[in-house]
């Protein structure tokens, strides 16, 4: 009985939401016509349409099922399992409307081979005459064999008869005011009216894996035939191949795909390359010497390439379009800091930002402490700018940034306003990208479009793209990689423990304070609420400061003011403090080189990327440093599974390229980048670890198309992409 109350309720649950959709259309449902778009009004059905991007005909024909149902058989009842999604014809034999335990109608119908009762929570009267006792249906469910015998729960039916669907059923992806049946008409008719002419040029086929058909060894799949295949299977196919992508039609439109986002970053870069940018070439930059000699070590041999790399775009006339990547740690910031040197001696003005205030801040007193001694013989400065800033000081800085005495502004989001008036900007550089988005880049992009330039722009992440996502999102990104750490460093040794063992932790930490080290202890996110995490984090501080007295315990977290926060760091950066107890606010780019503890408490809700970077705070020094990442288990006793790969990844390695490969495999590329990240449109078909060999063909083809068959690839773009291709060139 309980299994099939619970069953019940859960049906009611649906079916309760299911009819306050149908009532009141939700409001996100509400599209507004666009400028030029017809004003008539659109059924909730096409409203749905448009916001799942099917516009075009060629976007239904590109909208592929997720997986199909055979209704091209009748199941005899005898023979259907417990479990089993079927189709059967049978004849009504009893029908009754009961009241309890709730309102229901209970309908029993026989096909000759066995009976089944179908149960409906709720209906209407003519749904109850269609099924009325001597009825004949066709009827769809999943079957239950319950203690009572078989039964189905809301089944969908119809009068029984007519013929059977030669090929499978489609089930395509959609939303609750857009059905099944009305989505599957309007698919069905674009794919007849679609023009689905090949688009790839004579003699250019993907390397589609050959397949043998009931006659031999099939031809390739033409696009037309593909996506006919695809969306009106036969019933013999190999359902697991439809399902995992991998069948010969799966894999012709993998590669359109993948073609069509090759071209579309081809194209990109070259509009990039009709750009013009400041030609930054010093004609003698004792500058950088000066710098190199008052730096207290010597770059290693990364560091020095890739400044190489980046010096050599920024005395091009085309804008740099660069990422920095290099492991947390790897020494990025002097980097910065030489290119902001190689511009400034050229005469003109760079800007770094930051996407936090602490961070911002640490960069800007690390470049005034390398820059001003080197810029106050020329009449310049290095201007700060941050959301939480005096007026009067803002003022200050914004002249300064306005007249060119600031030869570098250092600051967070507030660098790129529409109020800073830059009088010659020609390098920004972007710390922690991912953490800004599109509009960001594009907004700093245009603090030079007086000129008719753009500035440079160099992008610096300590999450590397895995090389898969370098070559297929960013094909319009130059890549320079610092493969190397500083010299000196001890790798860091990383941990495991149990939650239950929190307090030898913090013995631990007291013999790590007594030596003169310094440790980081983070709190996690709880249930996404900033409140909860404060109390947390707060109640943790209190814990930590009566477990060791005598020593200096700090708290630092995001709803703290700014100068509060400043002033936690301070104390910390200078070593008065031992311990500094923070929310997930340090997690990118503080830098303390005497730290040599981290602890993180339930790392198990952290992604992998991010213990990565907080782990990467530590280790910065000469001193062997330790990572703890305490981990409690649920009610179960257990650790999900994927937060025992992401800390097992942890404990097995320290390089953020094998990191960042792990993450990936993981939680999948879609994740990974975010399109905060990637600003380019999720591949919704082609798996980039999969289809290394379609991906292949399509970069090895894309330039060669653009400039043999420029028109082929415009179509060929406009098909698949439409109107998102625009938003490739942020
Ligand atoms: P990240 O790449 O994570 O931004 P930072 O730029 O903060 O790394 O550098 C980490 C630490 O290493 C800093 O204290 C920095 O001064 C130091 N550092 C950078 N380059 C070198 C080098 N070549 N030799 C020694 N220390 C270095
Ligand atoms: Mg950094």
């Amino acid at each position: 009985m309980g299994a099939g109350a619970s069953a019940g309720a859960k049906a009611r649950g649906g079916r309760a939401s299911d009819k306050k959709s149908a009532r009141k259309p939700a409001k996100t449902d509400e599209v507004k016509p666009k400028p030029g778009e017809a004003k008539k009004a659109l059924s909730p059905a096409q409203q749905a349409l448009l916001k799942l991007g099917l516009r075009r005909d060629i976007d239904l024909t590109l909208h592929l099922p997720l997986r199909y149902e055979d209704e091209t058989r009748i199941t005899p009842l005898k023979n259907a399992r417990d479990g089993d999604t079927v189709q059967i014809e049978a004849t009504v034999t009893h029908s009754e409307v009961q009241l309890r335990p709730r309102r229901m109608l209970k309908v029993t119908v026989e096909d000759g081979t066995g009976s089944c009762v179908l149960t409906f929570f709720s209906f209407y009267p003519s749904q109850q005459k269609a099924m009325a006792v001597g009825a004949r249906l066709r009827i769809r469910g999943e079957v239950k064999g319950g203690f009572w015998g078989r039964q189905m729960m809301h089944p969908a039916f119809r009068a029984a008869g007519g013929e059977l669907p030669t090929a499978l059923t489609p089930v395509y992806p959609t939303v609750a005011s857009l059905p099944q049946p009305y989505l599957r008409r309007a698919i069905a008719t674009a794919l007849l009216r679609a023009d689905l002419s090949e688009t790839l040029p004579p003699g250019e086929l993907p390397p589609v894996a050959q397949h043998y058909g009931s006659n031999g060894l099939q031809p390739l799949y033409e696009l037309r035939s593909a996506l006919t295949f695809l969306h009106h299977p036969a019933p013999d196919v190999a359902l697991a191949t439809l399902e995992d992508h991998s069948h010969p039609a799966w894999q012709r439109l993998k590669a359109e795909e993948l073609l069509a986002q090759q071209l579309s970053q081809y194209e990109a870069k070259r509009e990039r390359a009709r750009l013009k940018a400041p030609v930054l070439r010093a004609a003698h930059d004792e500058l950088t010497q000066q710098f190199l000699g008052q730096l207290p070590f010597g770059l290693t041999g990364a560091q020095q390439r890739v400044v190489g790399e980046i010096r050599a775009d920024m005395e091009r006339s085309i804008p740099m379009h660069r990422l920095l990547q290099g492991d947390v740690g790897s020494g990025k910031t002097v980097v910065a800091a030489l290119s902001a040197v190689a511009c400034i001696a050229a005469g003109w003005q760079c800007a770094l930002m930051a996407p936090t205030e602490i961070l911002a801040e640490q960069h800007f007193g690390k470049l005034v402490g390398w820059l001003e001694p080197l810029l106050a013989p020329l009449g310049k400065r290095v201007a700060w700018l941050a959301g939480a800033q005096k007026k009067k000081e803002r003022a200050e800085m914004l002249a300064l940034v306005e007249s060119g005495e600031a030869a570098l502004v250092v600051g967070t989001h507030a660098v790129i306003q529409e109020q800073v008036q830059f009088r010659n900007l020609a390098l920004a550089v972007i710390d922690e990208q991912h953490r800004f988005g599109v509009a960001q880049r594009l907004a700093l992009r245009q603090k030079l479009a007086a000129t008719g330039m753009e500035p440079h722009l160099l992008m610096m992440s300590a999450t590397p793209i895995p090389r898969t996502l370098a070559m297929s999102y960013y094909a319009d990104l130059d890549v320079s990689t610092i493969d190397e750490l500083p010299p000196g460093r001890t790798p860091i040794v990383t941990k495991l423990i149990s939650d239950s063992r929190k307090d030898e932790v913090i013995e631990r930490i007291g013999a790590q304070v007594a030596s003169g080290r310094q440790v980081y202890w983070v709190c996690p996110l709880i249930e996404e609420s900033e409140a909860l995490d404060l109390s947390n984090a707060t109640a943790t501080h209190e814990y930590l400061s009566e477990m060791l007295p005598g020593v200096m315990v700090g708290l630092l977290h995001s709803r703290m003011p700014t100068a509060e926060k400043k002033a936690v760091m301070e104390l910390f950066s200078a070593g008065v403090m031992g311990v500094l107890v923070s929310t997930t606010v340090i997690e990118v780019g503080v830098d303390v080189p005497n730290a040599s503890l981290m602890v993180i408490e339930h790392s198990e809700r952290f992604g992998l990327s991010q213990l990565h970077q907080l782990r990467g705070r530590v280790g910065r020094g000469a001193a062997a440093s330790a990572c703890v990442l305490l981990y409690s288990v649920n009610d179960n006793g257990r650790l999900s599974d994927t937060g025992k790969e992401r800390l097992r990844a942890m404990a097995e390695t320290n390089d953020g390229f094998e990191i960042a490969r792990r993450d990936l495999e993981i939680r999948g590329p879609g994740e990974f980048l975010g399109s905060r990240q990637s600003g380019a449109p999720m591949l919704r078909f082609a798996d980039l670890e999969q289809d290394v060999l379609l991906l292949d063909w399509a970069r090895e083809l894309a330039p060669r198309m653009l400039e043999r068959y420029p028109a082929l690839a415009a179509r060929h773009v406009s098909r698949w992409l439409g109107g998102k291709a625009e938003y490739l060139k942020a």
